[in-house]
């Protein structure tokens, strides 16, 4: 049976990138650039004043003092959006506001705080620095310099930069859209009552949550029923609409598990199934016409950490996005954990990690059985617990996939 790492490795493989577009930059929130994007004008694009005060030469401050002030006449003003009328003749000031164009020939500004002024004149009292309180065209981002590289994920600070930099539009890769079919005989809407036998259908639901939260869009399928050939005629009708399928239930060796035949029958290459952990053991990952597709284990816990771990980076890798996996950490567990017998699995465990004065420590969320859905309440990141360890005593070393925070590797 394939390890978690092998497994995953072989869904990258399968995924390219979509082709990328164009989006209006107030689209872009979480989306991947699409080309290395630079600077086509200096910012500043101007050099202008970073203070409210008076532009000057700093060589006719030079012997300001408290005891010997320097007055210099004052020959005009110039706030933010002005441009200057001219020059600045040596010997005087020029009042200027912050963001105004510095004057040719001044060289520094002294703030208004720091002098003493009238209509017409102001005094210094200290000899003003050179360059001070001057922002030069181009110090923050230079002409043709690299703004945001290909597959860099644009976060408000990005869209900060394009926007300064004239990108209205950016080459994006879009968002990747996500058909979502569950499956089993058992399930009802969430908004009803079960009656004898049902349940509610949380896969639905949390998957959409999960695909929207990781930048993809969802695309709902209504429920099929374990029903050979209705499994058959929805597989059909979300392949057509999407860029990747996923299905929940029906994928193991129950009697009505019939994801599995059906995929294969329409013709989809097997890349793998069953997977070397808990949850989630039956995973299977196919390609058909091009279209990756996840057969996931019905039981909630096991499919929302199937996604993370699995179609979380290979919908970030469709999106064209340079970093794919959420940060790693170590930590110290809290509480002892043990699995009921050696079985060769990589586990899970739903924890909430938390920053403490003797490092980072991570709690369980409480029992960890498969069936628990409500160990995914709080928890903020996943312990990955290695096939050979059997047991961990209360302060071992954990790895954490740090799930609420955004990729860094
Ligand atoms: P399956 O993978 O179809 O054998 O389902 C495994 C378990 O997960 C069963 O107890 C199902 O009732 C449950 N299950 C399957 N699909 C869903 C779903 N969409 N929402 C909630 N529970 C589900
Ligand atoms: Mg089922």
């Amino acid at each position: 049976m394939l390890t978690f790492l092998e497994a995953r490795q072989l869904v990258l493989e399968h995924i390219t990138p979509l082709t990328p577009g164009t989006v209006a930059l107030d689209q872009a929130l979480g989306l991947a650039a699409a080309e290395d994007l630079r600077a086509a004008e200096p910012v500043p694009p101007f050099t202008n004043s970073a203070m409210d005060g008076y532009a000057l030469r700093a060589s006719d401050g030079r012997d300001a003092s408290d005891t010997i002030p320097v007055r210099l006449p004052v020959t005009g003003g110039l706030s933010a959006g002005n441009i200057p009328k001219g020059a600045l003749q040596p010997g005087t000031a020029v009042r200027i506001m912050t963001g105004a164009p510095m004057p040719e020939g001044a060289d520094s500004v002294v703030p208004i705080e720091h002098t003493l002024n009238g209509a017409d004149w102001v005094e210094l009292r200290k000899s003003p620095k050179l360059g001070a309180n001057v922002r030069r065209a181009g110090e923050d981002i230079s002409l043709g310099g690299l703004v945001v590289g290909h597959g860099t994920t644009l976060r408000p600070g990005e869209i900060a930069v394009l926007a300064a930099t004239g990108f209205a539009q950016v080459p994006v890769f879009h968002r990747a859209k996500v058909a979502i079919l569950t499956t089993g005989n058992e399930l009802i809407d969430c908004g009803m009552t079960p009656g004898p036998g049902q349940i509610r259908d949380a896969n639905i639901h949390a998957l959409a949550a999960q695909i929207r939260a990781f930048g993809g869009i969802p695309v709902f399928f209504p429920r099929v029923p374990d029903d050979r050939e209705r499994v058959d005629t929805v597989l059909a009708e979300a392949l057509a609409s999407c860029d990747l399928l996923l299905t929940t239930g029906g994928v193991s060796v129950g009697d009505y598990d019939f994801v599995k035949p059906a995929l294969e029958a329409a013709g989809a290459e097997l890349v793998f199934w069953r997977v070397a952990q808990k949850p989630g053991g039956p995973l299977g990952f196919w390609m058909l016409n091009g279209t990756p597709v996840f057969g996931i284990p019905g039981n909630p816990v096991a499919a929302m950490l199937m996604v993370e771990e699995y179609v979380r980076p290979a919908l970030r890798k469709m999106m064209g996005h340079r970093f794919l996996h959420r940060p790693t950490r170590r930590a110290t567990l809290d509480q002892p954990w043990s699995k009921s017998g050696p079985d060769g699995r990589v586990h899970f465990l739903r924890v909430v990690a938390r920053e403490t004065a003797s490092g980072l420590r991570a709690a369980l969320t409480g029992p960890q059985g498969s069936g628990i859905l409500s160990s995914m309440l709080c928890a903020n990141a996943l312990a990955v617990i290695q096939e050979t360890d059997l047991a961990l005593a209360a302060g071992e070393s954990v790895l954490l996939h740090l799930t609420e925070l955004a990729e860094d590797h």
